[in-house]
């Protein structure tokens, strides 16, 4: 339910302020410093909070959840849609009350945000001392250094290079089963709604031989689970000579060797067949049929696929630039049930209400949703973001009232279709990986099956970490239920 509540909350708009976001848990290793990190948006922001937290260990700083004892404040932030950036405003008010009497308390932005409101918040509102973008990290100790000798430390430079891949990120938030790797930065697609082009630069894939090295890690310390992430990791491309996706696909020929999606995949699942192996955003236009083989072949790669579609509709696709159509899309689904069966988890992003959306066109989005039957998706109504394709070129023209019912009927049916897709998992037997308590009762623990569903199940006898069989008995339209047959059955 987690998922629809969130996507609820976007529905309330400007009435409600919940937004996402993640705190620095409380670490004393004996540093002088404290450095607090809140963090709003997509988990590759979340991603991005533990390198940070990684470059400023290194520099003499323990980490702290409370935002009043720290000597550095940060907040990691989002530009995706508009609640975000207003829920940002608001905790950096908050937080500038309590440096009035705390006055040597460094205050920064880090994010997506940087650039765009750059000058607004550091020169004119003059609420922050650091403003510093998503590929400026490794310049973060130099910068709060200028900051606290009276100086405004600014670095918004995007780089075509730079993935962090030397950096070991810090777990932040961690239950020491599950983590994520990040894989690539930037986006080259130009999506006419999204700002991330703009925000994270252009597309840059990291190093695959330091991938393997983080996942190999985190498995030698406990974790079974790895996700890779990426805007857009089917469109993972690298070679020793060349990371920027742009620039190797004009020398291909003169590169030693290309590493692609499927490679990687691949080489991180032959880390260990107890590390279970997930990615994440799969885009329609690049997902090939290479990497749905890759998925087969191995156990531990999770069979769940998050394959945004945005819109049912060709010509609203064509206007978002998605750069495939609703035949193409559903084309890709077809392969997917083909190669990997009805098992597979496949989820979605939608978008209400995009400009000139008729009533026609948000209905091809409903069959769409029928057709495909995703387990789950992250729904949105349209936000325009400034500088985007779409808010140069298009009106932002469906009322606001229209944008929320458009969401709500995809809400709707989106519910009826977990309820439906879970059902079909009652009586099966599964292989589970426990990653937390669940919220509800203290005598369960929650694991998560390979297409990416929550089940529930009794906690005796069982720990964080383990792989459980288990029998599917009841659920929700977000909730598996289910009941433990056996605890760490052999998986290789
Ligand atoms: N790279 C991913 C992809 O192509 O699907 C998604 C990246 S974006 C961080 C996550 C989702 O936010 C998008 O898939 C889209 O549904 C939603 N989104 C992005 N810009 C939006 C906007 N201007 N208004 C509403 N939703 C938006
Ligand atoms: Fe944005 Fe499109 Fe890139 Fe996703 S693929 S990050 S929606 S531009």
């Amino acid at each position: 339910m987690d998922q629809l509540i969130k996507d609820i909350d976007i529905i309330s708009g400007e009435e409600a302020q919940a937004v996402d976001y993640k705190t620095t848990p409380e670490e004393n290793t004996g540093k002088t410093k404290k450095i607090y990190i809140e963090s709003y948006g997509c988990q590759m922001n979340f991603s991005d909070s533990e390198i940070v937290a990684s470059i400023m260990k290194e520099n003499g700083y323990d980490t702290t959840a409370d935002f009043q004892q720290a000597d550095v404040v940060f907040l990691n932030t989002c530009s995706i849609r508009e609640k975000a950036e207003q829920t940002v405003r608001n905790r950096l008010n908050h937080f500038n009350a309590v440096k009035k009497n705390k006055p040597e308390m460094t205050i920064g932005v880090l994010g997506c945000m940087a650039e765009r409101l750059k000058d607004k918040l550091l020169e004119e509102e003059k609420i922050v001392d650091v403003v510093v973008g998503p590929d400026a990290y490794r310049d973060l100790p130099n910068l709060v250094n200028a900051a606290e000798d009276g100086r405004k430390g600014v670095n918004t430079f995007l780089s075509r290079e730079e993935t962090y891949a030397d950096i070991a990120p810090v777990r932040l938030n961690s239950n020491g089963v599950t983590a994520f790797i990040s894989i690539m930065r930037g986006c080259d697609n130009m999506c006419s709604f999204c700002v991330v082009p703009f925000t994270r630069g252009r597309e840059r894939s990291r190093d695959p031989h330091s991938i393997v090295a983080e996942a190999r890690d985190l498995f030698e310390r406990g974790y079974r689970e790895v996700t890779l992430l990426g805007q857009n990791v089917d469109s993972y491309k690298w070679s020793p000579e060349e990371n920027n996706k742009a620039r190797l696909n004009k020398k291909e020929e003169e590169v030693s060797e290309v590493v692609n999606f499927a490679n990687l995949l691949e080489m991180v699942a032959q880390v260990n067949p107890l590390l279970r192996v997930r990615f994440s955003t799969s885009h329609p236009k690049d997902i090939t049929d290479e990497v749905l083989y890759t998925m087969k072949k191995y156990d531990n790669i999770c069979k769940y696929i998050h394959l945004p579609v945005q819109s049912g509709n060709s010509r609203v696709l064509e206007l978002m630039n998605r750069t495939y159509d609703r035949e193409w899309y559903l084309d890709r689904v077809k392969a997917i049930r083909e190669i990997l069966g009805e098992e597979c988890g496949i989820s979605s992003d939608m978008i209400a209400g995009f400009c000139t959306e008729t009533e026609e066109e948000h209905k091809d989005t409903l069959t769409l949703m029928d057709i495909v039957k995703y387990d789950f998706s992250y729904m949105f109504y349209y936000s325009e973001r400034p500088g985007t394709l779409a808010a140069k070129k298009y009106t932002d023209d469906i009322p606001l009232d229209v944008k929320k019912r458009r969401l709500n009927e995809i809400i709707e049916k989106q519910t009826q279709l977990s309820l439906e897709r879970n059902k079909l998992d009652i009586g099966q037997e599964q292989i589970i990986l426990i990653e937390g308590t669940s919220k509800k009762s203290e005598f369960e623990l929650k694991g998560r099956n390979s297409a990416n569903k929550v089940v529930i199940v009794p906690s005796e006898g069982l720990k964080i970490g383990d792989y459980v069989k288990v029998k599917i008995k009841d659920c929700t339209a977000a909730t598996l239920f289910g009941e433990v047959l056996e605890i760490n059955p052999a998986l290789a």
